[in-house]
């Protein structure tokens, strides 16, 4: 009975299709069952945050749809089906009532946006954008307004205050941190990117929080902790995102900051794996692209009997501030070695070097962002 069941893959974002892709480049014909909770339209999630600036709504920013997918691929694809549940001994899936027999199982259903618990009665006017659903109920939105207040000035904060002034809207960033994209720029890349998105006008209200939200007017009005307030017709909430492991824990699997597993993408269970946003590789949670195609490329052949682990090269990424074009590839946390600069304004380069004088690590922004290539064949790769 198991012999004959399908694997299934949970998930049609970047890591559910790019592994089915992967898998039809190895095997025409093993039956594949696609299983996702939203609409199944395939779209590139990076794109959400350059609407504006391409010129796209959600339904330009759509590739394919669902039947079109399916049909490319060859495979089943269950539209608005949410997993409930894994019997890993049973080797079964739970659909509420349903239950669906695997082979093999993939886990690529992503994370979770964060939601700030604030007071006040402004709630409604609150977006998180992580799907193009998302996206779609954001735009039908913004008919109503002109002034947009984003919570967070993480890459996907900032990336959204560029495209919304490149659409002409008012932009206020609000954000607990001293500098923009803590964690992933070194200060002196930040600081430039910064001083570009504020010559753009965007508003940087930093080291503050919002403390309430109220309905004010025809829209909100955000009370920091500074004292300040903000009037906004809308409100992002871009304040982080969390690989979804509850129901892998409720079945059993092991989990640390995401579904934990190897460099095989194999879970503590036989017969499933994960990769994505939802996985911890060897102990890297990246919640990015490179890495979801590399294991994307290494479980296709796992999956077609040629058991392959991932490696990560170096894995630049692209921050889309087209007002101030920057690459980053961050340095391994903890890594022992410092920053050295070269700057002309608010172009900056930023080689993170160790003793022995090698490249671990890169931020360059403005007329420095073209090395990114050049550099990230120096920097070596992630190691576990
Ligand atoms: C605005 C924005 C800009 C970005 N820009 C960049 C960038 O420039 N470069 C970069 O490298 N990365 C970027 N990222 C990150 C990158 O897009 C993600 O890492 C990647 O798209 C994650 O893909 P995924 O398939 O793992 O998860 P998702 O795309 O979240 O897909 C999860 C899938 O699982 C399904 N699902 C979830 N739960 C269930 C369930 N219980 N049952 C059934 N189905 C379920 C969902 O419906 C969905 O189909 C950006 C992210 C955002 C939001």
């Amino acid at each position: 009975m198991t012999e004959q069941a399908p694997i299934v893959i949970v998930g049609t974002g970047l890591s559910g299709y790019s592994l089915a892709r992967e898998l039809r480049k190895q095997d025409k014909d093993t039956p594949i069952v696609m299983v996702t909770a939203d609409d199944g339209v395939s779209y590139s999630k990076p794109m959400l945050s350059t609407g504006f600036t391409k010129d796209k709504d959600a339904d330009g920013l759509a590739q394919a749809s669902p039947d079109a997918m399916a049909e490319q691929l060859n495979l089943e694809l269950r539209t608005h089906t949410t997993v409930t549940g894994i019997d890993v001994d049973g080797h079964t899936l739970l659909l509420g009532d349903e239950r669906l027999a695997y082979h093999k199982l993939v886990l690529a259903w992503g994370a979770d946006v964060i939601r700030l618990g604030l007071d006040g009665d402004g709630q409604e006017r609150v977006f998180s954008i992580n799907d193009l659903m998302d996206y779609r109920a954001f735009r039908k939105a913004l008919a109503n307004g002109r002034r947009i207040a984003i919570m967070g000035a993480g890459l996907i904060g900032c990336e959204f205050a560029n495209d919304l002034r490149n659409g002409d809207y008012s932009v206020d960033v609000i954000a607990p941190s001293d500098a923009v994209m803590p964690g992933l720029l070194p200060d002196v890349a930040a600081h430039a990117v910064q001083r570009e998105l504020e010559n753009l006008g965007v508003r940087f209200h930093l080291e503050t929080v919002v403390e309430r939200l109220d309905r004010h007017g025809n829209g909100v009005r955000l009370n920091l902790a500074n004292g300040d307030t903000v009037d906004a017709d809308l409100v992002i909430s871009a304040v982080g995102l969390r690989p979804r492991i509850g129901l892998a824990q409720g079945a059993g699997l092991a989990t640390g900051r995401g579904i934990t597993v190897n460099r095989a993408l194999e879970t503590s269970a036989p017969d499933v794996y994960a990769l994505g946003d939802c996985a911890e590789v060897d102990g890297h949670v990246l919640l990015y692209v490179l890495p979801l195609m590399a294991c994307a490329r290494a479980l296709a052949k796992t999956l077609t009997g040629e058991r392959a682990e991932v490696s990560y090269g170096a894995m630049p990424v692209m921050i889309k501030t087209p007002c101030c074009p920057t690459a980053v590839c961050p340095p391994p946390a903890g890594a022992d070695g410092d920053w050295e600069v070269e700057r002309d304004g608010t172009s900056v380069k930023a080689l993170f070097r160790n003793p022995q004088s090698e490249v671990l690590g890169f931020a360059l922004t403005g007329r420095f962002a073209v090395e990114k290539q050049a550099l990230s064949r120096e920097v070596p790769p992630i190691h576990g």
